[in-house]
């Protein structure tokens, strides 16, 4: 267990601004508070709050998060007051326990609707505050750390609803690195035999693999080397839950299954991004098709990262990801890595604003729907669909996933203009409203007063937001269920 004065020394290292006598006092409250209880592991309870406060400054999170991170589960088990807490540590430390004692209240039974339905009442009750989630998070990963001491059933149960909604969430907040943690922690207890089976032969690949990227990436740093563009290589390896997955989709054994090496390319400014791609491309085959620039248009989860595969000479194929050690950052802490405006020792990020964006859009979304299942089906679309960036005839982007219609699009913009909407002319050409839209499209849609929404609409719309107005404004006027 990291000890009060480790973790006070770690959060300084990145806060030499911030007095950290908070966090001290909030790990001496939780050890009062908490000091007749222990973990089902019979570990003090304060192993708990001190590794969740840990992982919050692995994520470099700010002040109120860490001392939120320590007193989380006060409220909840122990005689502590939400007045005791406000007067002890203030408005804001206080409402994020808060947050997070509300989400812990709301229980989980069954794996489908009503699970949704809690989870979409906890984010919009939480929205307001992104860091009652990262708290929650990191409270997530401990319990999945240390979940073998619970009961079978118990533990099971835990596993499915991170699977199903932590993981995912992570995902979406950009914390891959932890998005991958709870998978494998969450695939190790749902199937624990195919775990065992894949772990054991990942493990037996190891050795030859680890050699064949060995050599792949002496022979990149080598042409790397002649430039002065500052690079570190590191190498990727898959996860377990990745690698079972691929099975299942690709029904193929564990033999079959393409062990693609994976390399990353780290430097310091976009402009060496796109150079270290040059080099990388003028040395090496590229594979065709392979080549991807999230960083002139990122994902929505912020994702940002230039994506290709070589062939190196032994004729592996080398998967290469080149981005910044700014990049880097996010990619692994997403969200949490924008966080730290907070603290005032730093600029505020100018980007911010716009990378908060997106998330108060899908909180937006979410008000709009109406059954648990709409919003299951929702989370999962915006989740796994691609997507393609289409513009109005002034120039505004709109992002969609792959596959969406002109309709998609007309609600995108506004309501109005989707209720209203009669035709879209894309690229000057006019199209039919299930036109699959393309990233580079101008889409101009045709709206007409008086004109309304129609039931097959439904079929044409993809996106949950479209679909979600469509259905809404049906139900209104009793024309569907
Ligand atoms: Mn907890």
């Amino acid at each position: 267990m990291t000890s009060r004065r480790d973790l006070i020394s770690r959060f300084s290292a990145y806060s030499p601004h911030v007095d950290p006598l908070p966090i001290e006092l909030a790990w001496d409250f939780a050890e009062k508070a908490h000091a007749r209880q222990s973990r089902a592991s019979g570990d003090p309870y304060i192993t708990h709050c001190a590794a969740v406060a840990e992982s919050l400054v692995d994520w470099r999170m700010d002040l109120p998060s860490v001392c939120a991170g320590l007193l989380h589960d006060t409220i909840e088990d122990t005689a502590t007051t939400e007045a005791q807490l406000r007067a002890e540590f203030g408005e804001e430390i206080a409402m994020l326990v808060l947050g997070v004692t509300k989400i812990d209240a709301l229980k989980f039974e069954s794996r489908d609707d009503a699970q949704a339905e809690n989870w979409r009442k906890m984010l919009l009750a939480t929205a307001k505050d992104i860091r009652v989630i990262v708290v929650k998070l990191a409270d997530r990963l401990h319990n999945m750390k240390t979940l073998t001491y619970l009961r079978p059933d118990k533990r099971e149960r835990i596993a499915a609803e991170t699977m199903a909604l932590y993981a995912p969430l992570s995902h979406r907040l950009g914390m891959f690195k932890l998005k991958s943690e709870l998978e494998d922690l969450s695939f190790s207890y749902l199937h624990p035999a195919e775990f065992a089976e894949i772990k054991s032969k990942v493990d037996a690949r190891l050795a030859q693999s680890e050699k064949r990227l060995e050599a792949a990436r002496a022979e990149i740093e080598k042409v790397l080397s002649g430039g002065d563009i500052p690079c570190r290589i590191l190498a990727r390896t898959k996860t377990l839950w990745s690698i079972y997955k691929k099975m299942e989709r690709q029904k193929k054994p564990f033999e079959e299954i393409q062990d693609a090496l994976g390399v990353r390319l780290i430097t310091d400014t976009v402009a060496n991004c796109y150079a270290l791609l040059g080099i990388v491309h003028t040395h090496f085959r590229p594979v065709p098709g392979t080549f991807t620039d999230y960083i002139s248009t990122p994902k929505l989860n912020l994702y940002r990262s230039l994506h290709t595969t070589i062939l190196s000479a032994a004729g592996d194929a080398v998967e290469i990801q080149i981005r910044t050690e700014e990049m880097h950052r996010s990619s692994e802490y997403g969200i949490a890595a924008h966080w730290r405006y907070k603290t005032g020792e730093q600029a505020k990020d100018a980007n911010l604003e716009e990378k908060m964006n997106w998330l108060r859009q899908w909180m937006e979304w979410l008000q709009d729907l109406n059954s648990p299942r709409e919003f299951l089906d929702s989370l999962k679309t915006d989740l796994e669909f691609h997507q393609v960036f289409v513009f109005t005839p002034a120039g505004e982007v709109k992002v969609l996933p792959e596959g969406a219609t002109p309709l998609d699009f007309a609600y995108a913009v506004h309501t109005q203009v989707g209720e209203a909407c009669v035709g879209a002319v894309v690229n000057n050409k006019m199209v039919k409203l299930d036109h699959p839209l393309k990233s580079g499209d101008i889409c101009r849609i045709v709206t007409r007063k008086g004109s309304t929404p129609k039931k097959d609409w439904l079929t044409l719309a993809r996106t949950a937001r479209a679909r979600s107005k469509i259905r809404h404004w049906l139900r209104e006027r009793g024309l569907i269920e």
